[in-house]
């Protein structure tokens, strides 16, 4: 039998199994088609495709910055140069800040921590029972995987549904609020762009994305991605599925009017809601971890709106688990 399932492929959910992994037997299991969940990359044709989630990593705490200076070096991240604009004013500083991406894209870095543990996709983890000190998980697709402990590390909200019978802390009792938020994958005729991402002072579209100035690629075509600022995001994330043309159009026409770029032709689009985008008000605790039940509970929400908030809760996870927290 397994020592750990870990649910989740995302940051939070490979980098604890690949922790786990020198010492416990792991699997992991993601509902989705892909790796990397909010961190995932579209791909369209060979190297060509879009960040979908996740843009760019500005790494802050030391442990974090080690961490990808590694990445960097074995060439699994990269930086993205090029002119990043700023309309915003209030948020100029940013641009110093440096932006590190996946070299052929930034589900890179969930793939790397799960080079040779065992994953499977399209398991969504539905129903939860603990017999005789053994997690029976049962996913959607029919499948009963038995394991001594669980690893979960999916956003707040739905941690919340599945795991409230388990977790005896106040946990769960957190007021966390994951901000929503919609975003246009676009494909244009080439035009005489000159910046590699905008962040925007709008309403409506709060950041642009030339995936072509990531430089993963060489294209005839311009691939943007268009993402809501998260107001905009939290209206309508519950209406937008019955009106896809429309919020496209809305976004669309915003990137148009706030950059001027001149687009004569669209070639491909693509709009997706995340509803649970991020959390920016960290909680008191890194992670859950219940040695008793071997039931633990790792993700970005813990700490903060980042990918190295997820990386970091993993790391803490990782402690608690082994007896060093
Ligand atoms: C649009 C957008 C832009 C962002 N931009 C940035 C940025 O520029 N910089 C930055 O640092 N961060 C950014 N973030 C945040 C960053 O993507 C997250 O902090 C990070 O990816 C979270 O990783 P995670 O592993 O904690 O969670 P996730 O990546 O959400 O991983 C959870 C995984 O669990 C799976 N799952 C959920 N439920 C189940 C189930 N029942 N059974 C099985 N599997 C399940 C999901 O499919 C998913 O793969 C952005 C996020 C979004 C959405």
């Amino acid at each position: 039998m397994l020592d750990f399932c870990v649910i989740g492929t995302g940051i939070s959910g490979s980098t604890i199994a690949k922790l786990l992994n020198q010492k416990f037997s792991v699997n992991v299991y993601d509902k989705a088609k892909g790796i990397g969940g909010r961190s995932s990359f579209k791909r369209l044709n060979g190297k060509i495709g879009f960040d979908h989630g996740l843009q760019y990593l500005s790494p802050r705490s030391l442990k974090f910055k080690r961490f990808t200076k590694e990445l960097t070096r074995k060439k699994i991240l990269k930086f993205w140069g090029g002119n990043h604009k700023f309309l915003n004013k209030s948020v100029k500083k940013k641009n110093k800040h440096i932006k590190l991406i996946g070299v052929n894209g930034n589900s890179d870095i969930s793939k790397y921590q799960l080079k040779n543990i065992k994953f499977y996709h399209q398991y969504e983890l539905s129903k939860i029972n603990r017999h005789n000190k053994v997690w029976n998980l049962q996913f959607q697709n029919g499948q009963v995987i038995k394991s001594k402990n669980l690893i979960v590390s999916i956003p707040f909200p739905q941690c919340k549904k599945l795991l409230s019978k388990f977790v005896r802390t106040s946990l769960f009792k957190n007021k966390v609020i994951m901000n929503s938020s919609l975003t246009v994958l676009l494909m244009t005729n080439k035009t005489s762009n000159n910046y590699s991402s905008y962040f925007t002072n709008d309403k409506i579209l709060g950041w642009v994305s030339n995936e072509n100035s990531k430089k993963r690629f060489t294209y005839n075509k311009d691939l943007w991605v268009l993402q809501s600022t998260f107001e905009y995001g939290r209206k309508n994330i519950d209406s937008y599925k019955n009106k896809k043309t429309y919020f496209t159009k809305i976004l669309i026409n915003r990137f148009k009017n706030i950059t001027k770029i001149k687009i004569s032709k669209i070639y491909f689009t693509h709009i997706h809601g995340w509803k649970y985008s991020s959390n920016s008000k960290p909680l008191k605790s890194d992670s859950y971890w219940d040695r008793k039940i071997g039931l633990g509970i790792c993700g970005d929400w813990f700490g903060g709106p980042r990918l190295e908030d997820g990386w970091l809760s993993a790391n803490n996870l990782f402690k608690k688990i082994v007896g060093k927290k």
